[in-house]
């Protein structure tokens, strides 16, 4: 189902990214119709649409990547609540916590690897046909791009794709080299912006407060980690982690580190807009524990707590 779903995700971000660049003025229609092969005769009359509609709201560059974002936030969103449906009925938003019989590991439904399989395509697609345009447009993109090296991220850019085989996702090694590619991949790159500046704004005012309690590199997914005495909480940010000094722990055994590198690993390979997805469910989900959100239970998957009540979902797990 994951691979189906794939397929689905990529001709979805596809389009969606297309759009985007017809939106921001970065592709003439033409240049959009040509990328469709055989089936140009068919798209030409839907991007001469688009294309008219764009022309005539002429947004600026800057109102067109918000609009473009909230779109990408409220399509993740919808794939999100449809997965921890998916695992706990409509009783997710609801019933409180989880049976303490409940297995750690839950049995994924067909539905949730599809929509599984959606969000790594979707994702692929856009990082991918960023790079695509970026080499046909050198002058327009803020990068300093040149053709043929682009061409090269943007291949590599798709090869996140393989993770709609679990026994590809599972492989520490290929989880290193999404976390890494990470940082070419601008899908994600919002959330590596945000988390860079809140780190170092937290690292300052932790050292000012005294207390800041050390700052961690793990280079198994790429991460940063800041610990915080008296934090009481956790979080990711795309690189960038913020944890409690108190529940710190070994980056490659169950513990909130491990955890919150997971969240590292889902920004990267399904964009920012599933973190700020994340982000949204969970106050929405209350009183329900924040653990049934889709978000968490792949990022809890990262390397899974055996405790009952606490479930994820096998991605980087079986
Ligand atoms: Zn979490």
């Amino acid at each position: 189902m994951s691979v189906l779903g794939g397929i689905i995700g990529l001709i979805l971000g596809g389009l969606f990214a297309i759009f985007g660049a017809l939106t921001f003025g970065l592709l003439p229609g033409s240049s959009a119709v040509a990328l469709f092969g055989p089936l140009a005769p068919f798209v030409a009359p839907v991007f001469a649409t688009l294309q008219a509609i764009t022309s005539l709201i002429n947004l600026h560059i800057s109102v067109a990547a918000l609009l473009w974002y909230v779109f990408a936030i409220l399509f993740t969103w919808l794939i999100s609540e449809l997965a921890s449906t998916s695992y706990f009925g409509s009783a997710s938003h609801t019933s409180s916590m989880l049976p303490a019989a409940t297995r750690p590991t839950l049995t994924p439904p067909p539905v949730e690897r599809l929509l599984l399989g959606i969000m790594i395509g979707f994702a692929v697609a856009i990082n991918s046909i960023f790079w695509v345009l970026a080499g046909k447009h050198p002058h327009q993109f803020p990068i300093p791009g040149h053709a043929s090296l682009s061409a090269v991220i943007a291949l590599l850019a798709l090869l996140p794709f393989l993770c709609v085989f679990m026994a590809v996702s599972t492989s520490r090694g290929f989880q290193s080299f999404i976390a890494w590619l990470g940082w070419l991949l601008p899908f994600s790159w919002l959330a590596d912006i945000v988390g860079f500046i809140g780190f170092v704004i937290a690292g300052i005012v932790s050292a000012a407060a005294g207390t800041f309690a050390g700052l961690r590199f793990d280079p198994a997914t790429s991460s940063f980690e800041l610990s915080i005495t008296g934090l009481g909480t956790a979080f990711s940010m795309g690189h960038f982690n913020l944890v409690s000094a108190a529940n710190s722990s070994p980056f490659n055994m169950p513990g909130t580190s491990a955890h919150e590198a997971g969240h590292t690993l889902n920004t990267m390979l399904f964009g920012a807009p599933f973190l700020a997805v994340n982000g949204i469910m969970i106050p929405l989900n209350q009183p329900v524990p924040h653990n049934r959100v889709w978000g968490e239970l792949l990022a809890e998957g990262h390397r899974p707590h055996t405790l009952p009540g606490l479930p994820f979902s096998p991605l980087w797990t079986p």
